[in-house]
């Protein structure tokens, strides 16, 4: 990913991609104190869009506001830098990763005294579950880690450092054969995907994990909630055990990279039919029509390039 052509926006100013560099003693290296965003650009009709760009700016922020960091730029300077990397890049359509990170001025626990520095780069990113998963559904495995506490290093921040929990259930599941792992809080209650929130589909209402189960506040999650809404359907925000999604009709997972990914096994036991359930079908449908530009009521989650 490093040895690439193009511009990176680093501290205010596009560089190119290979000079786009930090040194090795970068605080946030050592100890992980940094934030981040996923958000996606799409093609639409009337040219490339990116999709709920001043929410995902505004989580950005809170981020850094949890994490006590200072942002050097403005909400309007971050959001203009992600179109401006879509421009300098010539992407149609792209992930965009902004990350917010502590300079190497001094080492030690206590971040105070280094600068904090801002990039933003995009690349061109497929389905993140792969397209077979979204037309079949993903098979995935409970962890044995559980989803952080929160009061341990806050849920609500896209930190840096919660993605070491991210990437150990991760790598577990798919070590054991599996495309992605489901997190349970420390109660035992389901939480979320290693980097997408769940919903499960039962007697056509829809369920998911309230917030206090420690999954993060997903933009997408939040989308699904319009779409259901237009739908007719209802969603109830609640705790989740396990076996109630063993038993769901339908499950999917929501996530910025994952999109709408159906769920078509947890422990290697069959949800529903097996196969993406319709009402998932429907929202991920939906969804599509609505970062695509081809529904006219959500023009305004569609930030032109
Ligand atoms: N949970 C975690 C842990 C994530 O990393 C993500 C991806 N940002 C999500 C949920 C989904 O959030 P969103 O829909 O805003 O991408």
């Amino acid at each position: 990913l490093d040895d690439h052509d193009g511009k990176i926006w680093l501290d205010g100013q596009l560089v190119d991609w290979r000079e786009a560099k930090v040194h090795v003693l970068t605080h946030t290296l050592h100890y992980g104190c940094g934030v981040f965003e996923g958000v996606r650009a799409y093609e639409t009709a009337s040219g490339t869009a990116i999709f709920r760009l001043p929410e995902h700016t505004r989580r950005l922020f809170n981020s850094a506001k949890v994490l006590r960091i200072q942002m050097p730029f403005t909400e309007e300077q971050v959001n203009e830098a992600q179109k401006q990397v879509i421009r300098a890049n010539g992407l149609k359509s792209g992930y965009i990763r902004p990350l917010v990170w502590l300079g190497s001025e001094k080492l030690g626990v206590s971040p105070r005294g280094n600068k904090v520095h801002v990039m933003v780069a995009a690349w061109p990113w497929g389905a993140y579950l792969g397209a077979d998963g979204l037309a079949r559904g993903i098979r995935v495995k409970t962890s044995s880690y559980a989803r952080h506490h929160v009061n341990i290093t806050m849920t609500q921040a896209k930190a840096v450092s919660n993605y070491t929990n991210s990437i150990l259930a991760n790598m577990e599941a798919t070590d054991d054969g599996y495309d992605e792992a489901l997190l349970l809080d420390t109660a035992g209650f389901v939480s979320e995907g290693s980097g997408e929130n769940v919903f499960i589909v039962k007697d056509g209402v829809i369920y998911t994990p309230d917030l206090s189960a420690g999954a993060l506040n997903g933009i997408t999650r939040n989308t699904v909630f319009h779409i259901a809404k237009d739908l007719g359907l209802e969603v109830v925000q609640k705790r989740i055990t396990r076996d109630e999604v063993y038993i769901a009709d339908e499950a999917f997972f929501t996530g910025t990279a994952a999109e709408v990914t159906p769920i078509r096994e947890l422990d290697r036991v069959t949800l529903g039919a097996g196969q993406r359930g319709p009402v998932t079908e429907k929202i991920q449908s939906a969804f599509f029509d609505i970062v695509g530009g081809k529904n006219a009521r959500y023009a305004h989650w569609l930030s032109a390039v």
